[in-house]
């Protein structure tokens, strides 16, 4: 599965940005997921679960902070919501738009009790 992977990558930089920072442990790991990323956030919510199993991480939880997706027009300048990568402007039509947000996939933070 996909997001195992990704789980597997989080639980990874997660744990060095802890010990770097000297945390003993870490309640939460906040990421930002975009709606276009390709992440299904239960499942990764799933995958994470199976990642951080007897590992340093273990009982902290992920938080998903699910970003929605938001493109441009060059050609009119409108700004709205694809459906995906490949969206028409609904205004002209215009198929040259730039997705201006909905890729993110990336740890914010990491949450700790003791306040780091
Ligand atoms: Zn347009």
């Amino acid at each position: 599965m996909h997001e195992l992977g990704i789980a597997m990558r989080i639980a990874e930089i997660a744990t060095r940005v802890a010990r770097q920072e000297g945390v003993k442990k870490v309640d939460a790991v906040l990421v930002e997921v975009g709606e276009l990323s390709g992440i299904v956030p239960e499942a990764l919510l799933f995958s994470f679960e199976s990642a951080i199993k007897n590992s340093f991480l273990e009982n902290s939880r992920l938080e998903i902070n699910l970003i929605s997706a938001s493109a441009k027009c060059s050609r009119c300048q409108t700004v709205f919501r694809p459906e995906g990568f490949f969206s028409l402007c609904p205004v002209c039509e215009g198929v040259d738009c730039e997705i201006l947000s909905g890729k993110e996939l990336f740890i914010k933070s990491l949450v700790s009790e003791n306040g780091k």
